[in-house]
C-alpha cells in the first residue's frame, strides 16, 4: 500500500502531511504554492513489478494511492515508436513517438484523470469537477462515468465541438463557461469550494502531475534506459511537470543514473511558461504569469498557466528548455506526423516534432542525441483544425473509368 512521505510548497518549501491540504499552500496561495508530493524514494529498491495487464497502476510503489481506489477504465501503457526514418533525416542518434493518445478518452490526460479520480474515491469525496480547454474535461467525464460519480465540467465556449460532444456523451454536467480557459478555470474553483467538489484541473491538483509522470516511467521502461532529449507540449504546465518529476524520481529512486533534457513547446501566441522560464533563468520571478494567449491550437490556449512553478523549476532541473512555435509550425507538423509516422494528432499534439525541427536547426539536439516525442492529443478530437489547408478528395463517378482517371492525378 503506497503512501507519501509529505507534501510540499514549492515556493516557500513548506511540508505538510499527506492528505492534511488538497490543493495549494495556505501560506503562498495558488499558483505560487500548488503542492508537490513526495515520497520515501529509497524504499522503491529494485524496481517496479512486471504486470500482465500493463497500466499505470503498477508504479504504484512512486503512487500516492494503489489501484484499489481506481475505476475500470485502463490509462497507461501506450505505445513507444521508432520513428528511424526522422532519426535519419534529422540526423539524431534516434527519434521514438510515445503516442499518449491511445487512452481511453484519446488524450494524455487520462493519466492524471485516474489518479485524481483514484485520490477522490479514497478520500471519500462525492463529486468531482474540472476546467479544461476540453482533454482534460473530456477524460473526467469518461472515468467519472466508469466510477459512477457526478461531475462537473466548466469548458471556455471556443472549446471544439468533438471535445463537447464527448463529455456529454459521458453524461457530464457541463457548463460552457461565456468567456476564456482562464476564467473557466477561476470559476470551477470558485464552484468546488462552494459545492465540495473534488477539484481535477490541471496545475490545481497535485495528484493529476502524478499520474502524468507516469510516462516518464513508461519512456525510461521502453528504451531500457532514459533518453538524452524528451520534448513535450505545454499549455498549463502540468503535463511537463509530470514528465520532468517522473525522471527525477527515477533518478532519486536509484533506479536511473541521469535524467534526460526535457523540453517544453507552446504556440508562439500563448507562450506564458516559455516567457516565465526566461524570466527564471535571468534570475527573475515567474510569477506573475498572465498574458493574452491566441492560437489555433486549443489544448495549449493558456494566458494563466496554473501549473508554471513546477513547470519552469522543474525544466530547469532537467538542463531542458522551451520552445516556440507557430501555428503554421504546428499545423505542418502535425501532416508530417501523420502522412509519414502514421499518428495522426491535434496540433498540440504533433508540437514536440514541431519544436525538434527547431532544437536540431538551433543545434540544440545532435547526432549523439535520441528523442522522444510525447504526443499528448488525438487528431479526431479537433479534425477541423489538423485538415486546414489540405485538400478536398475528389468525388468520382462510381465506376472504373472514373478510377483510372483518379488515379493518373495521383503523385
Ligand atoms: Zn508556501
Amino acid at each position: 500500500m503506497p503512501e507519501p512521505k509529505s507534501l510540499r510548497c514549492p515556493t516557500c518549501g513548506r511540508e505538510f502531511p499527506p492528505w492534511s491540504v488538497d490543493y495549494f499552500c495556505p501560506d503562498c496561495g495558488f499558483p505560487a504554492g500548488n503542492l508537490e508530493v513526495l515520497y520515501p524514494y529509497v524504499q522503491v529498491g529494485l524496481g517496479f513489478p512486471r504486470a500482465e495487464a500493463f497500466s499505470l497502476w503498477r508504479y504504484e510503489a512512486l503512487l500516492p494511492v494503489g489501484e484499489e481506489h481506481a475505476v475500470p477504465l485502463r490509462a497507461g501503457g501506450t505505445p513507444l515508436y521508432p520513428w528511424p526514418k526522422a532519426a535519419r533525416k534529422l540526423g539524431l542518434g534516434g527519434v521514438w513517438i510515445k503516442d499518449d493518445t491511445l487512452q481511453p478518452t484519446a488524450s494524455c490526460k487520462d493519466r492524471g484523470t485516474a489518479l485524481a479520480v483514484a485520490v477522490a474515491r479514497k478520500l471519500g469525496r462525492k463529486a468531482l469537477s474540472c476546467a479544461s480547454t476540453g482533454n482534460a474535461a473530456s477524460s473526467l467525464a469518461g472515468f467519472c462515468a466508469a466510477g459512477g460519480i457526478p461531475c462537473y465540467i466548466f469548458v471556455p465556449k471556443a472549446a471544439p465541438a468533438p471535445k463537447i460532444a464527448q463529455l456529454m456523451a459521458f453524461g457530464a454536467h457541463v457548463f460552457r463557461v461565456d468567456g476564456t480557459y482562464d476564467q473557466a478555470f477561476s470559476l470551477a474553483l470558485a464552484a468546488s469550494q462552494e459545492f465540495g467538489w473534488y477539484n481535477r484541473s490541471d496545475g490545481l491538483n497535485p495528484m493529476v502531475v502524478e499520474g502524468n509522470k507516469t510516462v516518464s516511467f513508461e519512456i525510461w521502461e521502453g528504451l531500457g534506459e532514459v533518453p538524452e532529449a524528451v520534448v513535450v507540449a505545454v499549455g498549463d504546465g502540468a503535463v511537463i511537470a509530470g514528465v520532468c518529476k517522473g525522471f527525477l524520481e527515477l533518478r532519486a529512486a536509484g533506479l536511473a543514473s541521469r535524467v534526460p533534457r526535457v523540453f517544453g513547446v507552446q504556440a508562439a501566441g500563448a507562450a506564458a511558461v516559455a516567457h516565465a522560464f526566461g524570466r527564471y533563468q535571468r534570475g527573475e520571478p515567474i510569477l506573475p504569469a498572465e498574458e493574452p494567449a491566441d492560437t489555433l491550437a486549443d489544448s495549449i490556449r493558456v494566458g494563466k498557466p496554473a501549473d508554471v512553478v513546477k513547470a519552469v523549476k522543474y525544466v530547469a532541473e532537467t538542463a531542458g528548455g522551451y520552445v516556440t512555435v507557430s501555428d503554421e509550425e504546428l499545423l505542418s507538423a502535425a501532416r508530417d506526423l501523420a502522412s509519414q509516422a502514421g499518428v495522426f494528432a491535434e496540433p498540440a499534439g504533433a508540437a514536440p516534432y514541431a519544436a525538434l525541427l527547431r532544437l536540431v536547426k538551433e543545434g540544440i539536439l545532435g547526432r549523439e542525441d535520441r528523442v522522444v516525442l510525447i504526443i499528448t492529443g488525438s487528431g479526431l478530437k479537433d479534425p477541423q483544425g489538423v485538415t486546414q489547408g489540405l485538400p478536398e478528395p475528389p468525388l468520382i463517378r462510381p465506376d472504373l473509368e472514373a478510377v483510372r482517371k483518379a488515379v493518373e492525378k495521383c503523385a
